[in-house]
């Protein structure tokens, strides 16, 4: 648990915190709250972010990007942070829905076209 605690302070050191979409932890900007793919989870990407980004906040301390953290899951709990979150989830979901298709369906244009 404290190393869990631990790795998200190194995350919020810069700007970052932890989104979870359908399972896939991904790292969201708290300042500016976009979400990056969960291979940029690597403190020199994140840190990029903040430097090319917020440049004027890079000097900001821990307790500054928690507070926006704290502002951000409060708009989390509001009706449009929870649809926000519910499409990001159904973009993902649906993404992940025709990719099962089109494998499935593979085989069957093969054998029409046979
Ligand atoms: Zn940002």
């Amino acid at each position: 648990m404290a190393k869990k605690r631990q790795y998200e302070e190194d995350y919020l050191k810069y700007s970052f915190t932890s989104l979870v979409i359908v399972g896939i932890e991904k790292p969201q900007c708290v300042l500016c709250n976009v979400v990056l793919s969960a291979e940029s989870r690597k403190p020199s990407k994140l840190k990029r972010h903040l430097e090319t980004k917020h440049s004027k906040y890079t000097t900001k301390n821990l307790e500054f990007f928690r507070r926006h953290e704290a502002a951000m899951e409060r708009q989390r709990l509001d009706v449009s942070g929870s649809f926000y979150q519910e499409k990001q989830a159904l973009v993902q979901a649906s993404y992940e829905v025709s990719l099962q298709i089109a494998k499935q369906k593979k085989p069957h244009t093969i054998e029409k076209l046979c």
